[in-house]
C-alpha cells in the first residue's frame, strides 16, 4: 500500500525495513503496469520470467523507450498532464502521461523529501529563472515543471532573471535584498543557470547579497560547469560569498519519475528517500555493482501509476557511496552522479531491448 509510504519518517527506516516495503510495492507495480500497458506487457513478456533485465520484481526500461513510445498505463481520458523532457539536439523528448493519483502522489513525495530539509515554514522565494518558463501550464517542460514544483514550498516569489536574454532582474533582486537583510530565504534553479546567469552575473557587478542563512536549492547537470572546472566545492564557496547561500543543496531527479527526488545532505552525498531506491549497474552483465564500483545509474521509485516507469536504467555513470552510514544521520542508500554515459554505452543499453515494440499499442 503506498499510504504506508507517508506514514514512515522519509529517511528513517533501515535496510531491511526498506527493503521489505519497496519490494512488495514495486512488485505491485510490475503486474499492474504489465496488464495496464499493452508495450510494457510485450516487452516484459519477450524475456523468459527469471532473465528480465533487473530481476522479476522490478525489471528495467531504459529512459530512452519514453522517448520513443507513447507508454501509458491510464485511458487517455484520465490523462490530464503531459510532462516533456527538453531532449538533447536530434532526440525526441520524453513523454510522461500524468493521471490525477500519479500527479498527487508525486506532490506528496516532493512535500515530504524537500520539507524535510528546509523545515516547514514558507520562506520568501527567489527562482533563480525568467517567468516566462511556467508559462504554458498545459505541456509543461521539465524546468518548467520542476520551477513549479518548488514554488510551493516558497512564498512572495519573485524571479531573478527577466527574459530569454538571461540580464538579471535588478527590481526583483532589490526589492529582496531591502526585504529581507540578514534573513534566510530560499532559492531555487537549474545548476548552470545559477552560476552562469546569477553568481557570475553578481560578481561581474560587484554585488553580493545580504541574505543569512539562506537556502538554496539547484537541480541539473554538471557537464557544463565540469568544462570550467567548477566543482561542487568551488560551486558552494561562491553561493554563500556571494548570495549568502550557506545552505546549498543540490538534486538528481528525471522528469520519469518526478517527486522522488534524490537530495544531497550536508555531508555531499545523494540519498535515496524511502519513495525510492538507487542501483547501480555494471553495463557488460548489468550485475549490480558493490560499493565504491561506478556503474549505470538504475532508479525506482513506488510513485509512477500511470506510465510504467517505476524501474528505469538512467544514461548517467554513478557510484554508491554507502548504505545507512552517512555523517549527517539520514538512512538508505547514498551515492554521487560520475556523469553522463559516453553516446556508444547509451546505446548498448538500448540494444538490451532489441524486441520491437507494437507502435500504437498505448492505452
Ligand atoms: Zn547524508
Amino acid at each position: 500500500m503506498i499510504e504506508e509510504f507517508f506514514e514512515q519518517p522519509v529517511y528513517g527506516l533501515a535496510k531491511a525495513e526498506k527493503a521489505a516495503l519497496l519490494s512488495r510495492e514495486l512488485g505491485e507495480l510490475t503486474r499492474h503496469h504489465d496488464a495496464a500497458c499493452a508495450p510494457y506487457h510485450s516487452i516484459l513478456s519477450a524475456y523468459p520470467p527469471d532473465a528480465l533485465p533487473g530481476g522479476s520484481v522490478a525489471p528495467f526500461l531504459p529512459v530512452s523507450m519514453f522517448k520513443m513510445h507513447s507508454l501509458s498505463s491510464v485511458p487517455q481520458e484520465q490523462i490530464f498532464k503531459t510532462m516533456t523532457s527538453s531532449g538533447t539536439t536530434g532526440q525526441a523528448p520524453s513523454r510522461i502521461f500524468l493521471d490525477a493519483e500519479t500527479a498527487q502522489l508525486q506532490t506528496r513525495a516532493l512535500t515530504r523529501i524537500v520539507t524535510s530539509f528546509i523545515g516547514p515554514k514558507r520562506l520568501p522565494m527567489l527562482i533563480i529563472d525568467h517567468p516566462s518558463v511556467v508559462k504554458d501550464r498545459r505541456t509543461f517542460s521539465a524546468r518548467g515543471a520542476g520551477i513549479l514544483g518548488l514554488m510551493t514550498f516558497g512564498r512572495d516569489h519573485r524571479f531573478a532573471l527577466k527574459d530569454e536574454t538571461m540580464e538579471l532582474d535588478w527590481e526583483s533582486i532589490e526589492y529582496f535584498a531591502q526585504k529581507y537583510p540578514d534573513s534566510p530565504i530560499f532559492a531555487f534553479g537549474f545548476t548552470f543557470m545559477v552560476w552562469q546567469h546569477f553568481l557570475q552575473q553578481l560578481k561581474a557587478a560587484g554585488r553580493k547579497l545580504p541574505f543569512a542563512d539562506a537556502i538554496l536549492i539547484h537541480s541539473g547537470g554538471w557537464k557544463k560547469l565540469e568544462a570550467e572546472k567548477v566543482s561542487n566545492d568551488i560551486f558552494k564557496g561562491v553561493a554563500k560569498d556571494i548570495a549568502g547561500f550557506s545552505r546549498v543543496h543540490n538534486f538528481y531527479g528525471m522528469v520519469e519519475q518526478t517527486g522522488s527526488v534524490f537530495m544531497e545532505c550536508e555531508a555531499g552525498r545523494l540519498h535515496a528517500p524511502l519513495f525510492a531506491d538507487i542501483i547501480i549497474r555494471d553495463p557488460q552483465d548489468w550485475r549490480e555493482c558493490a560499493i565504491g564500483e561506478a556503474g549505470v545509474i538504475q532508479v525506482l521509485s513506488v510513485l509512477p501509476r500511470s506510465y510504467p516507469g517505476h524501474s528505469l536504467l538512467t544514461e548517467d555513470r554513478g557510484r554508491l557511496l554507502g548504505e545507512d552510514d552517512c555523517p549527517c544521520g539520514r538512512m538508505g542508500k547514498t551515492f554521487e552522479v560520475l556523469g553522463r554515459l559516453p553516446k556508444a554505452e547509451v546505446r548498448g543499453c538500448s540494444d538490451t531491448f532489441a524486441q520491437p515494440v507494437p507502435q500504437g499499442a498505448a492505452a
